[in-house]
């Protein structure tokens, strides 16, 4: 009979670690701390196979599952010491969700399931607590009416408040039992009003009901959004823990919270966490109540005068600290935990790998490296590339003056500024128009996940450290200040105020998640300092790493943030880009705008003293590492004006009329210029413009070379060829330039001719190509759009549904489409590599910066990746991790 439950409780399990795909990560650790034997409440998962299951077959279960379901409940009311559905005494329930990542657009937990009007009775009985009893009550009825029956919150918190205000109570815990009850009663004919029946008093109704709303859960739109984000297949679904319920809200030895086993802000070796005496779960999260220290060390830094769970609770935080030391070895990984206290006993209810910020991650991975906890090579594992962004980042300059309009909680670290705005689609909006914006809001919810990611920063009024926003802009690597509780949002007039100031939407601030402070507009920002940790992990990597790592890079500066960042060369450097500078625009106009050779050749020489400045500056700074310079590409109409303001402008300026300037503008344009007159083609129709980049090259390196005694070798790219004929015409020019700077110069420059493959005939044709191109460099940018025949300026309108409905896995622009365009790459790999064996292969498409791109090249046996200085570190990160990869599998 197939198996679609398991068990664990009572210091056993039937579960373990390693089966998370079948359990959930939080079935999975369940299980694995019942192993442990640390004191987990007993219960059981309903496997990922039934949300499978239910999926496929109409949303019904398998057969079997109700007898299994009964089975397990039973024994672990055993092990508990009551019985589901028992009038006297009665079992309760805790039903949660639980897929193999952790995934916080899910369903919400729902407590103290079993309650019903007589179940509560008994339990009142029992604990010898009204107030408890009938709490309890309530909060079921809320959230499983919420959470299950999909009845608005709201209502039942404004049922709630209007009572306190009637009675003159400020707090919840004004209310007696008999309020909760008079609430209950009040709830229950709220339920009965909205949906038309009551509330469920059969116990096992609500559990079914539970576990279906967890199945249905698995598609409902902010889990697809969140997978969709985080690239989780829908096929994995989410298991179900259904577990015996243990109260922290049974008085003052009571108490629930959540802890990591390093500090997931600094990665600080040392235990972190909130918790809250005579609280349940939702409390800590909530950020209703401001929650204590677990450990007097944290308490005596936050300066706060509420005791310390290690002074509260001695014995029981003696017994944690054990369990969470046990926890972070076994699992070799920092550990985010959720516990309880009952009555003074230890309950932990969850244990799972900590969210933490790069910073953090850094951190933790060299040093648990260095502990011999983990191997050096783990360490890189570890480290998420993309987060690494993070770093790379500005943070605020401290000699900046700051005027803080309130200082909240430093959730997430780093700096922004941007424009406010409070609510999510206004901040989608922002983003759309080019704006930069800081999402404000009271809290944050996974409905508003959409615009953190839209936002360049967050800022709540509620919510500690481990609140929704701190821990989904940790994730996401966004600066983000929460708590800062002074701060009033009116989201109907658009205003916060703070302290007597008034901000409306639009008005710029600036958060820095890293101190906790609002400020008052934009701020001078500083570069990142990449040392430390950054520097040790970063040798680590390059110590595995086969791939070189090189940057696309043009100006002066650009090349030494990229030498900064370690890139050992420079894979593209796009000379175009050079054109629009200063003056030398005005000599490019003057090239175009002339009517015969001669005329293009007079303006050429204008700018061939600057291009040779331009490369000996570049050689300059590269020192003796690889220079990968591209000719000319884009269409010349690129560097015409266009309006009529412009062109009459720059008439002015060169000294033509606005007539000639307009009618060759026009006679340059193409409709699809992407596909026109650009690339080699322009070498081709005028071989003075590569022949004058050709000499100021040569000339350039001459002149590096005498400056720094090192030799640079460039290697010079020819763009967008088809076939090896076009390349063999612009190579001949090259090769004869040289020989012509070598006569007037008596200096001999060793360089290297290749092409970007770009095209898909190139792919195909690359072994005659190769016949020619001493190396190759994948273009994969052009390669994709003419690929896919998506054009790289436009798919943004339809690229939305395309992946939505799956028709393309990712944009392909940013993560290189394996199957089709990486297909082409492998094919001219193998084709270029039958004539000439030791071909050079790199890639300078965006995909070169991209981290699942970068395994396919290492898959692939590229020589080199090129991505833009920014992303060098990840992609040395990510070249490391793709070789380990790769060795693993081989
Ligand atoms: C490419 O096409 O991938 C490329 C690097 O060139 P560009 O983006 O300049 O067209
Ligand atoms: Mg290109």
């Amino acid at each position: 009979m197939a198996k679609w439950v398991y068990e664990f409780g009572d210091g056993a399990a039937e579960g373990k670690s390693e089966m998370r795909d079948l359990l959930g990560g939080k079935g999975a650790n369940l299980a694995e701390m019942a192993n442990l034997g640390l004191p987990v409440p007993p219960g059981f998962t309903i496997t990922t196979e039934v949300c499978t299951y239910f999926y496929d077959h109409g949303k019904t279960y398998p057969p079997e599952l109700e007898a299994q379901v009964n089975a397990a409940l039973e024994q672990a009311g055993k092990i508990a010491g009551h019985v589901f559905g028992d009038e006297a005494n009665p079992l309760l329930v805790s039903v949660r969700s639980g897929s193999r990542a952790s995934m916080p657009g899910m369903m919400d937990t729902v407590l103290n399931l079993g309650l019903t009007d007589s179940t509560v009775e008994a339990l009142a009985k029992s604990s010898g607590n009204d107030r408890f009893a009938y709490d309890s009550y309530r909060r079921f009825i809320q959230m499983y009416s919420n959470v299950v029956l999909d009845v608005d919150h709201h209502l039942f918190e404004d049922i709630l408040e209007t009572f306190k205000e009637r009675k003159g109570y400020s707090l919840d815990t004004d209310l007696t039992g008999a309020d909760w009850k008079l609430m209950i009663t009040a709830y229950k004919a709220k339920v009965q009003e909205v949906l038309g029946k009551p509330f469920p008093q059969d116990p096992k109704a609500q559990l079914w009901g539970a576990i279906g709303a967890v199945f249905g859960s698995w598609m409902n739109p902010r889990a697809i959004t969140y997978r969709r984000l985080q690239n989780i297949p829908a096929s994995w679904g989410t298991a179900v823990n259904v577990q015996a319920m243990v109260f922290g809200n049974m008085g003052e030895t009571s108490a629930t919270g959540v802890a990591f086993t390093r500090n997931p802000s600094t990665g600080a070796s040392e235990l972190y966490g909130e918790f809250l005496i005579n609280a349940q779960g939702e409390d800590v999260v909530a950020g209703i109540r401001t929650p204590q220290n677990i450990t007097e060390a944290a308490r005596i830094e936050a300066g706060s005068d509420k005791p310390s769970m290690e002074t509260a609770l001695p014995e029981v935080f003696a017994e944690f600290l054990r369990a969470t030391e046990l926890l972070e070895k076994h699992y070799r990984d920092m550990q985010d935990m959720e516990f309880t206290v009952e009555t003074g006993k230890l309950w932990m209810l969850q244990t799972r790998n900590g969210k933490r910020t790069a910073k953090a991650s850094l951190r933790i991975a060299v040093e648990m490296a260095n502990d011999g906890l983990i191997t050096r090579e783990e360490a890189v594992m570890r480290i998420d590339p993309a987060a690494l962004d993070q770093l790379l980042h500005p943070t605020i300059d401290p000699k900046a003056e700051r005027q803080v309009v309130v200082t909240g909680l430093p959730a997430s670290p780093g700096a922004a500024s941007g424009e406010i705005v409070f609510n999510s689609d206004d901040a989608e909006a922002a983003k759309a128009s080019g704006r930069k914006c800081i999402l404000v809001r009271v809290e944050t919810s996974p409905e508003d996940i959409h615009g953190m990611h839209a936002s360049e920063g967050i800022l709540t009024t509620r919510g500690g450290m481990t609140s929704h926003a701190a821990v989904v802009a940790r994730g996401m690597g966004k600066p983000c200040v929460s708590g800062a509780g002074s701060v009033r949002v009116d989201y109907k007039a658009g205003t916060m105020t703070s302290a007597g100031v008034t901000f409306k939407k639009g008005d710029i601030i600036t958060v820095d998640g890293t101190t906790g402070q609002v400020i008052k507009g934009a701020i001078a920002m500083l570069q990142p300092e990449l040392s430390g940790e950054f520097a040790t992990l970063m040798e680590w990597a390059d110590g595995v790493r086969r791939m070189g790592v090189r940057a696309n890079a043009e100006t002066p500066t650009d090349a030494r943030v990229a030498r900064k960042f370690g890139a050992e060369g420079i894979g593209l450097c796009r000379t175009e880009h050079m054109f629009f500078e200063g003056d030398r625009i005005v000599a490019v106009r003057e090239m175009i705008l002339a009517d015969d050779e001669a005329g293009r050749r007079k303006a050429l020489a204008k700018l061939l003293p600057i291009q040779r400045a331009d490369f000996a500056e570049l050689f300059e700074i590269m020192s003796g590492l690889p220079v990968c310079i591209r000719l000319l590409d884009p269409p010349l109409h690129e560097f015409l004006p266009h309006t009529d303001d412009e062109i009459a402008e720059v008439a002015t300026s060169l000294g033509v009329s606005e007539d000639k300037l307009r009618s060759r503008a026009s006679e340059l344009h193409e409709f699809n210029p992407m596909l026109g007159f650009r690339g080699c083609r322009l070498a081709i129709a005028f071989p003075e413009i590569a022949e004058m980049q050709a000499r100021a090259i040569f000339e350039g390196a001459i002149e590096a070379k005498k400056k720094t005694g090192a030799m640079v070798t460039p290697e010079i790219m020819v763009p967008l060829v088809f076939g090896k004929t076009e390349l063999d015409l612009v190579k001949a020019s090259i090769d004869a330039m040289a020989k012509a700077v070598e006569t007037e110069t008596g200096d001999k420059v060793p360089y290297s001719v290749g092409t970007m493959i770009e095209l898909p005939r190139a792919c195909l044709l690359a072994a005659e190509i190769a016949e020619s191109a001493e190396f190759f460099s994948f273009g994969t940018n052009d390669l994709t759009q003419t690929g896919l025949g998506i054009s790289r300026d436009d798919a943004a309108s339809f690229l939305g549904p395309y992946t939505a409905k799956g028709i393309l896995a990712s944009d392909p622009f940013v993560t290189i489409d394996q199957r089709g365009v990486g297909e082409l790459v492998e094919i001219g790999i193998a084709r270029g590599q039958k004539t000439r064996p030791a071909i050079k292969l790199g890639i300078c498409g965006e995909h070169g910066g991209d981290p699942a791109s970068i395994h396919f090249c290492e898959k692939v046996g590229l020589t080199y990746v090129s991505c833009s200085p920014f992303r060098v570190p990840i992609a040395r990160l990510a070249a490391a991790q793709a070789a380990l990869a790769v060795k693993s599998k081989s």
